[in-house]
């Protein structure tokens, strides 16, 4: 198979094709437009031309489609939005030599220059100049998305198309579990959102011994005990905590995953936290909170991660290990599926707790 760039302002591909189908941010308000004409990207020299096949609705495009202050405050207008997909490479840029078309591909969202400190010592994951596709540039919710050929992510033939979508979430819940160290652990997870489901069913392949979760829905508090939580607790009842902390030697767990963005689930999870655990906290908080870091941090001496993103690759490595090994349940986590016109359905699914992770069809 032959490149199909074109040195031209705009690519071409084999039927002449210059427009694409895709969903943009097309006002300063809620909802997404779709249309059939946006301009098909061109790959600069380093970048990657990928044709998308499916692509997976995150919380945070339910941020954007909901257009909150965060929304208002981040996301540029006219922007094509989406940042989870998979898809096979159409064409790639002439300084480009890894990559050939053809190939399936996912890729890590997160975009640098690879010019600062955490990006040139390991770090990339948290560089200063992080651009996020679909968020800052152009995103995946289109027929077509660019992306630098470092981000590019060459999906194994074993995981199915339906998983490769929803790699990058299921990378947050990888990277956090690995960061927090679960093996032979006990580990509370607070929210059972898209993320927090996912986090159950990776810390039980990770090895951890039991894990407890939270969650105010019950059906998501029911499937979190089917992926492998030993008890799943409604928050709104503190009576939870002192069975953890009982359950726990009379102390806590080891371990917290903090995955809802509540600040009571941020009390209550450090409350069942034994002194010295580790609290890992990936759920983003509408706002500052108030919280007791003397009683619940100092005193406790607890170890306290932020999680941003997935760690550029070596998260990746760690997911493709953990699929491959056919440990990871996520049948009853990507819950539908719809086409990309259908977007309206697909993201009303996701945002009224029908559907947990919803994946839109976009290409073949
Ligand atoms: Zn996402």
């Amino acid at each position: 198979m032959t490149t199909m760039l074109t040195k031209g302002p705009v690519a071409v591909d084999k039927s002449g094709t210059t427009t694409m189908r895709a969903l943009i941010k097309h006002h300063a308000g809620p909802e997404l437009q779709y249309v059939t004409n946006r301009a098909k990207p061109v790959p600069g020299p380093r970048d990657v031309l990928i044709k998308v096949k499916k692509v997976g609705i995150c919380g945070t495009d339910r941020h954007i489609w909901e257009w909150d202050a965060w929304a208002a405050g981040r996301i540029p207008v006219g922007i094509v939005t989406g940042h989870e997909f998979v898809g096979t490479i159409e064409a790639v840029g002439s300084a480009v030599s890894k990559y050939q078309p053809g190939l399936r591909v996912s890729a890590e969202g997160h975009t640098t220059a690879w010019k600062d400190y955490n990006s040139r010592t390991g770090n990339a994951h948290i560089a200063s100049d992080t651009k996020i596709i679909g968020i800052d540039r152009d995103g995946c919710f289109a027929e077509y998305v660019c992306v630098p050929e470092e981000n590019v992510w060459p999906v194994h033939p074993a995981i199915p198309d339906k998983v490769a979508s929803v790699l990058d979430p299921i990378g947050n819940a990888v990277h956090t579990v690995m960061a927090a160290g679960v093996s032979a652990k006990s580990v509370l997870i607070t929210g059972t959102g898209i993320i927090g489901l996912m986090a159950v069913t990776v810390a039980k392949a990770a090895g951890a011994g039991r894990i407890f979760a939270t969650d105010i829905d019950p059906k998501r508090r029911a499937l979190a005990k089917k992926l492998g939580a030993v008890e799943a607790f409604d928050p709104r009842d503190n009576a939870w905590i002192g069975e953890v902390r009982k359950a726990c030697r009379g102390e806590g767990a080891d371990v917290l995953l903090e995955m809802s963005g509540a600040s009571p689930a941020l009390d209550q999870g450090f409350e069942a936290l034994r002194n010295g655990g580790v609290a890992a906290l990936l759920g983003l908080f509408k706002g500052p909170v108030t919280f007791d870091i003397n009683r619940l941090v100092v005193f406790k001496g607890c170890t306290v991660l932020g999680i941003n993103g997935r760690k550029m690759f070596e998260t990746w490595f760690q997911m493709e290990e953990l699929l491959l090994s056919g440990k990871l349940e996520l049948d009853d986590i990507i819950t539908h599926e719809f086409p990309l016109d259908q977007f309206k359905k697909a993201h009303e699914t996701m945002i009224s707790g029908e559907g947990i992770k919803v994946v839109m069809n976009v290409g073949a």
